[in-house]
């Protein structure tokens, strides 16, 4: 994914998006880690919690989620009676399947009604309806120190799981060995080498990162959390450890520049930035940047068959169920 001021956006393609979202009643909501080019025409920018909070809020009748497959699932389990359109079906998040029923089955016939499993919201609906509880990365420290149980099998992130572990020693959290390829793959040198680098930043983690890598941060949080901190923060250097997806909200957020667009190019150039921010190298997710700006107005132009999410009948009913239960436990 090029992340560049000078990104092109074809002006005729956005006036036709615009055109398609009048009339067939259509909001887009884009992850932080898709195209800028994307997060540019969008009419929300936002993790998948957040955007799966907002959409059950929105009136419009047709979803466009610029996102990985789970967060169209979601979306969907969440507005049943919503068109919810998925511009590019291919772009499906590998951790979100990382882990099997039949470990999940064992694991229950080993502590019987004292385990809890808790599964992260990165994951299939399947995923989700075999679990007691949905949780976000803001709130599942808390949500598993309140568990009555006293085991709980964490799914499918690892190092998630373990960043909970380590909150809460009084809980026997039992790890599955699933992980976002992507932030497992940044490493403790690498995060070594760019504070050397650049001594005055802070280090803001993601916790899907390891164990090594969230020792060596300032703060570690959701990429909502993560743009937040940096926009409230005094310092002026930030070594941001997550895909670099969340730099189009951070230069707009924290330096008030738009990372696509001539006009948005013309904004950077005259900008001199205030805060600055330094990446590991590799740090994209290859599904999201798959995602185009085309493939966004063709689902809304002339839907595939699947472009439009549907949710197998036997998961719908316990996934919602985690997910309407998120939500109530997120508004806590
Ligand atoms: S960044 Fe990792 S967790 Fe997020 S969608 Fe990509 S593969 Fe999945």
């Amino acid at each position: 994914m090029a992340l560049s001021a000078s990104t092109p956006v074809a002006p005729e393609l956005v006036a036709e998006l615009e055109r398609l979202k009048r009339d067939r009643d259509a909001v887009v909501l884009a992850h932080y880690y898709v195209a800028p080019e994307i997060q540019a025409v969008a009419d929300y920018v936002g993790d998948s919690f957040a955007l799966a909070k907002l959409a059950v809020s929105l009136p419009q009748q047709t979803l466009v989620i610029a996102g990985v497959a789970f967060m169209g699932e979601s979306m969907k389990l969440l507005n049943p009676r919503k068109t919810v359109l998925l511009p590019n079906p291919q772009a499906d998040c590998p951790m979100a399947h990382m882990v099997s029923r039949g470990m999940v089955d064992a694991l229950r016939a080993v502590y019987g009604d004292d385990l809890a499993v808790v599964c992260y919201v990165n994951s299939t609906a399947a995923v989700k309806s075999w679990s007691d509880v949905c949780v976000t990365s803001s709130n599942a420290v808390q949500i598993v120190r309140s568990l009555p149980q006293r085991h709980v099998l964490f799914i499918p992130d690892q190092n998630l799981g373990g960043y909970v572990a380590a909150q809460v020693p009084e809980k026997n959290v039992i790890l599955n060995d699933g992980c976002c390829p992507h932030h497992h793959a940044v490493t403790p040198d690498e995060v070594a080498a760019l504070k050397a680098a650049h001594p005055g930043a802070l280090v803001l983690a993601h916790p899907e990162c390891t164990d090594l890598v969230l020792k060596q941060a300032d703060y570690v949080g959701s990429t909502a959390g993560i743009i937040a901190f940096a926009e409230k923060s005094d310092a002026e250097e930030f070594i941001v450890v997550t895909m670099r997806g969340v730099e189009a909200e951070l230069e707009k957020r924290c330096n008030g520049a738009v990372l696509a667009g001539e006009k948005g190019a013309a904004a950077c150039a005259a900008a001199a930035p205030r805060k600055r921010f330094y990446f590991a190298e590799h740090s994209v997710c290859p599904d999201m940047a798959s995602i185009t700006l085309e493939q966004v107005v063709s689902c809304l132009r002339d839907p595939a068959p699947e472009q439009q999410v549907d949710v197998p009948g036997e998961f719908t009913e316990p996934a919602k169920r985690m997910l309407d239960r998120m939500l109530e436990l997120a508004g806590k």
